[in-house]
């Protein structure tokens, strides 16, 4: 009898450990234990394991029948996707009151309860929110970004970055649904939409059925704060405005890579200032350069919606400072625009090709000005997203440099903002974090020997001193990265590829090609040569051609209206909850 109970409590245990639900159970969305903001619309779903017959199903939200509770009843789906599979379907459906919901599914045989927390919020204290993302942002870059811009003296920085320079400050858990490592798509989607997500998917509980978009649907913050309270909402890149990121704040799709229907959404949704790369997907087939699947124009379809559309900085700028502007849309690259370092030092990447693409502080200063217009406020998402791209490929340096320019950003958005007497929520947090360490420095002058290899000029600890990159400039770069003490980050997590242990001065750099055997990738051996460099094994699948995101807590600093419930540590779906708190978005219809 005691080994029965021993075994029973060890299946109990196992199942709490992996966070699953009892074999053959109900799937329900929202999940169990979601928090969800008073009035804010969500598509309810059940699974079933098996097929049911639908008078045998009864669905009760605490403990009345669902119809009531929600206002309508639910489709029955017999076989969902052609296969032996039922499930319950019900769009766009909302609860009001706050407090704790009992839900409650049974077929007959097989019963499921769940329970959600629905909160409403404070009145509304802040006009505006701007939430700037550092995509992959890692506490190495912050690190890094402060030395290389502000400098060092014995041990003691000369300045602190206006990311640091925030009264609140909160470490925040990143892991979704499905897994706890999350992509930009489900991170971004937790701070949009304040409900958990899985991995590729933006706005939406990622269900069972093949379509990508017709997955159980959440509302918003972008969606919420235009519907409730007639604000104007900005979505400001450096990445395509299509990756995942950016698209997370309007769109609803289990599919990030589903850049065609994101343009679709984001016509659909119209968000008053939209501003990034990402042009070849707004082009209809067969013009040069598109990468549209269908033959709609839609810089057209944007420009008849009464949009300004512009390609250059400067356009942009004359459009910011056009009092009659009120809807403005910006593509400054066919794909991902350039960082810093190759704009304005190195001309790498595809600078050459696209020469005047604005800064990410100019973006956000001319979305501002337009935004600013709104008189019900705005809500405005800035990202730097290449921090992730470059930190993907190993490019430290150019991560680095991406970290200051978001600093600068911040750094003139809180200036506006104590302007206006201080009416403005601003966040700055990553959405996940790469395995990436600052451990030192890499020396070229260390030692007197001759032909010493890289690897053993990496100092550490007492060896690593300090680097010595040039005095920054008045926007915080030093001029020169190719200096002889320079800082030495490495990741923790890697592909097959050559470290030459030195900045890649003429492009970014590319760890890896495809090899010979299918899906596989192999170090490139284009640096093979390259003076000092060691061929580094990998230590992830051959599939895998990048470094990858990794599952610790990232660093969510704000200030302003609101930015007092930032404390202590919390998950990302509060992200979510702090900002709709500080627009009263929760108060009941
Ligand atoms: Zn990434």
């Amino acid at each position: 009898m005691i080994r029965t109970l021993l075994v029973a409590s060890l299946i109990v245990e196992a199942a709490l450990v992996i966070g699953a639900p009892a074999a053959r159970a109900q799937t329900v969305y929202p999940i169990d234990r979601a928090d969800i903001l008073s009035g804010s619309r969500f598509d309810f779903k059940v699974e079933f394991p098996g097929m049911v017959t639908p008078r045998d199903v009864r669905v009760t939200v605490n403990g009345a029948d669902h119809a009531t509770a929600f206002g309508k009843a639910a489709e029955f789906v017999e076989r969902e996707d052609g296969k032996d599979q039922s499930a319950l379907i019900l769009r766009d459906v909302s609860l009001s009151k706050p407090g704790s919901y009992k839900i409650e599914v049974t077929d007959g045989t097989r019963t499921r309860q769940l329970a959600w927390n629905v909160y409403g919020t404070s009145p509304r204290k802040a006009k505006n929110v701007i939430l700037f993302i550092g995509d992959g942002l890692s506490p190495s870059h912050r690190a890094a970004a402060r030395l290389l811009s502000k400098g060092i003296g014995e041990g003691k920085s000369f300045g602190k970055l206006a990311i640091d320079d925030m009264p609140h400050m909160a470490l925040v858990a990143t892991a979704g649904t499905d897994s706890i490592i999350t992509d930009s798509a489900n991170a971004a989607s937790a701070f949009a939409t304040g409900h958990k997500g899985a991995v590729n998917a933006m706005g939406v509980y990622a269900d069972r059925t093949a379509d990508p978009f017709d997955d159980p649907k959440v509302e918003t913050i972008a969606s919420l704060a235009k519907r409730r309270n007639g604000m104007a909402i900005g979505i400001v890149t450096n990445t395509e405005i299509e990756d995942a990121t950016p698209a997370a704040m309007i769109s609803h799709t289990r599919r990030r890579a589903a850049y065609d229907e994101i343009v679709r959404q984001y016509l659909a949704a119209t968000p008053d200032v939209l501003m990034g790369g990402g042009l070849a997907n707004f082009l209809a087939k067969g013009t040069p350069g598109a990468k549209r699947g269908d033959d709609t124009d839609y810089v057209a379809k944007f420009r008849e919606a009464g949009y300004r559309y512009v390609t250059t900085a400067g356009e942009m700028n004359a459009v910011g400072a056009d009092p009659s502007a009120s809807k403005l849309l910006g593509l400054f690259a066919p794909g991902n625009m350039d960082g810093v370092l190759d704009r304005k030092f190195l001309k790498g990447g595809t600078v050459k090709k696209n020469p005047e693409q604005p800064d990410l502080t100019e973006q956000v200063k001319v979305a501002l000005n337009v935004l600013s217009k709104s008189e019900n406020g705005f809500f405005l998402m800035v990202e730097s997203g290449l921090i992730d791209k470059y930190a993907h490929v190993l490019d430290m340096e150019r991560a680095v440099y991406d970290t200051i320019m978001l600093d600068n950003a911040v750094r003139q958005t809180k200036e506006w903002a104590v302007a206006r007497g201080n009416d403005t929520l601003i966040l700055v947090v990553p959405d996940h974090n790469h395995p990436n360490s600052l451990i030192g420095t890499i020396n070229d002058d260390m030692g007197s020997i001759p032909n010493v290899p890289l690897r053993e000029r990496v100092g550490v600890y007492e060896k690593a001193g300090f680097p010595n990159y040039p005095a920054p400039d008045a926007d915080g770069y030093p001029d020169r990265i190719d200096v002889s003490r320079r800082i030495a980050i490495f990741s923790a997590s890697l592909p097959d590829h050559y470290e030459t242990f030195r900045p890649k001065l003429d492009n970014p750099n590319a760890p890896t090609v495809a090899s010979d055997a299918p899906n596989t990738f192999k170090a490139n051996e284009q640096y093979k040569d390259v003076p000092g460099a060691v061929l580094r094994f990998g230590n992830l699948p051959a599939m895998i051609n990048a470094s990858v995101h990794s599952g610790e807590d990232v660093i969510l600093t704000a200030t302003g209206p609101g930015s007092e419930r930032v404390a202590g540590q919390i998950e990302n779906t509060d992200v979510f909850r702090v900002m709709v708190d500080a627009l009263g978005l929760g108060s009941v219809d």
